[in-house]
C-alpha cells in the first residue's frame, strides 16, 4: 500500500510528493493533498431529535407520546410505553428498538420523547 493517496485524476497509485504538492507520474497532475481532504470531508450528519427537540443517542430510553399503530398487530403501541436501549438508524423510521409484546420495530423520533 502506498502512503500517498492515489491521483484524483487518473487513480494512479504511484504518486509522490515533491515536498510541497503531490505529483502523479502518469498524467503529471499536481495537487495539494490538504485541499483534497478538505473537499472530501462530509461531516453533515443529521441529528435525530425527539418530540421536544432533544437529541437522541444510541442506548437512550424513550417514551412513546402517542398511540402508534403497528403493522401486523391488532393493538397499537400505547402512549406512555417505555422503550429501552434504542438504536438510531437512517431510515424514515429512524429509531430501531424492541418493545415488550411487539418485538423489534422501527419508530419515528417525532413520536417519542427522551425518558
Ligand atoms: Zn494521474
Amino acid at each position: 500500500m502506498s502512503e500517498f493517496p492515489p491521483c484524483p485524476k487518473c487513480k494512479c497509485e504511484y504518486t509522490y510528493s515533491n515536498g510541497f504538492l503531490m505529483v502523479c507520474p502518469e498524467c503529471f497532475h499536481e495537487w495539494n493533498p490538504a485541499e483534497e481532504v478538505e473537499t472530501v470531508s462530509d461531516t453533515t450528519s443529521d441529528k435525530i431529535l425527539d418530540a421536544n427537540g432533544n437529541q437522541l443517542q444510541d442506548g437512550d430510553t424513550v417514551v412513546v407520546i402517542k398511540d402508534l399503530p403497528v403493522k401486523g398487530s391488532s393493538k397499537p403501541v400505547k402512549a406512555g410505553t417505555k422503550v429501552k436501549n434504542i438504536r438510531l438508524t437512517d431510515g424514515d423510521h429512524n429509531i430501531d428498538c424492541k418493545i415488550d409484546g411487539f418485538g423489534s420495530m422501527g419508530l419515528k423520533s417525532e413520536y417519542v420523547r427522551k425518558a
